[in-house]
């Protein structure tokens, strides 16, 4: 039961706005839940005006059509809310002129409204209303609703005050409404960007399997072939087929990955594992490709680190791999250094840094920046030399981070590069 009209005399009246308008803020602050503040804010002007039905309607397809969405009704005053759906704006216009221009409106006698309130004069009669107090709700910088009191009882001696604390408890709401539009409008385009990148990722794992059986054959193909009596001509042609098909391999692993990564669909392994031995195994794959160019491949492991660790290796051995290949299709001479060094170490992890440094041609400050986003090559001449779709990079990115950690780069043209990223493993928990 609420208060009486008694116990709301002007001062201790504007109390009560003033603490209810405070009260709707720190609520807003702490709490997402409007629908509770916005019934406890009609509840309690309701109560203070002595008002009959405190509501809140919201307006939708651009203004044209409004909803009672929120309601309060004193004891033995029936509700109104259901009958209050999809209303034409439209059908109140000296209502809605005078809220559009931000004013609240104020009738002490619907009786004596003016002439061209007519049709709000009947509407409203029809009702039985006998007086009420409108205000507008601003959300998103336009009329958005109207926060309203009928048969208010006890305007009589209101002061410009108590609408100023009405207002402002107003745009607390319309904030609210605000803030509460904003993180529906927030989660329907992430839902929609997800099911966007879902899609994404059907599309390009059937494109993808599609691709990959014919071209499987053509490998089997190839290496049988290659296993005959064949001319210095036809080896040729059989070693640049299968270099063609190994580069289509290797496109379509990185479309599948992109896409997969795209839709938050990547799950890291977790298996236990020596960080030195992923790291050689790259090395042995790039081993003879380095020493035909006369480049150097080196690598150094800290002791410092733990053995074994546990964490996806590979993964792990897949951003290697990408840095490596890299590192020496942009290296023509000198060396390609491999380096991981115990970063920080607790109870039960570990972040180790790897750094790959080449001496190769390094890449233009401009492009830096842009290095780790998708489809990003230093020129388009880079792709005719090197091939490479510009994806390896981007996913290096994305499973460094699903690896707790960070990549970047250091380059200067003609002066080499040095790639660094950080991962966090998982430590043996018998271990100190
Ligand atoms: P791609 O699969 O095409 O190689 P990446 O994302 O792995 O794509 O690399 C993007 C671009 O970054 C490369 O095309 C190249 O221009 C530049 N780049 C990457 N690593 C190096 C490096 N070690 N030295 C010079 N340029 C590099």
């Amino acid at each position: 039961m609420g208060p009486l009209v008694s116990e709301y005399p002007a001062n201790s009246r504007r109390k009560a706005f003033q603490d209810l308008a405070f009260q709707l803020m720190s609520w807003f602050v702490k709490s997402n839940d409007i629908d509770a503040a916005v019934e406890v804010c009609l509840q309690r002007i309701g109560e203070i005006s002595r008002a009959g039905r405190a509501y809140v309607f919201l307006f939708h397809d651009n203004g044209r059509i409004m909803d009672n969405t929120h309601e309060w009704c004193a004891e033995g005053v029936t509700p109104e809310k259901e009958n209050l759906q999809g209303l034409e704006t439209s059908m109140f216009p000296w209502w809605m002129a005078r809220l559009r221009e931000g004013v609240h409106i104020h009738i002490t006698s619907v009786e004596g409204l003016p002439e061209e309130a007519s049709a709000e004069k009947e509407i409203l009669g029809s009702q039985g209303i006998k007086s009420l107090l409108v205000l507008p709700l601003s959300i998103q910088g336009e009329l958005g609703g109207y926060i309203g009191f009928d048969n208010v009882q006890d305007t009589s001696a209101w002061h410009d005050r108590d609408f100023q604390l009405l207002r402002m408890s107003a745009d607390i709401l319309g904030n609210a409404f605000e803030r509460d539009r904003a993180n529906q409008e927030l989660v329907k385009a992430k839902e929609k960007a997800e099911q966007a990148a879902k899609s994404k990722a059907e599309f390009a794992d059937y494109v993808a399997h599609e691709i990959r059986s014919p071209l499987t054959s053509i490998s089997v193909m190839v290496e049988a072939l290659g296993t005959m009596e064949l001319s210095e001509e036809q080896k040729e042609y059989i070693g640049l087929i299968r270099e063609g098909t190994t580069l289509l391999n290797a496109v379509i692993n990185q479309t599948l990955d992109f896409s997969r990564a795209q839709a938050g669909r990547i799950q890291l392994e977790c298996l236990s594992f020596d960080i030195a031995d992923v790291i050689r195994k790259r090395i042995d794959i790039h081993r003879n490709a380095a020493a035909k160019k006369g480049v150097e491949l080196s690598m150094t492991v800290d002791s410092k680190i733990p053995s074994p660790v546990t964490g996806d290796t590979h993964r792990l051995g897949q951003v290697f791999g990408n840095l490596v290949s890299n590192a020496l299709k942009f290296t023509d001479s000198g060396s390609i250094r491999i380096n991981a060094a115990l970063d920080s170490a607790k109870k039960n992890t570990v972040t180790v840094r790897f750094s790959v440094s080449d001496t190769g041609k390094g890449i233009a400050e401009e492009a830096i920046p842009l290095l780790f986003e998708r489809f990003s090559q230093e020129s388009a001449a880079t792709s005719r030399k090197h091939g490479g779709s510009g994806l390896g990079l981007a996913i290096c990115k994305y499973l460094v981070q699903l690896m707790g950690g960070a990549i970047h780069v250091e380059s200067k043209a003609g002066e080499g590069s040095v790639f660094t990223f950080t991962a966090q493993f998982g430590k043996n928990s018998f271990e100190n």
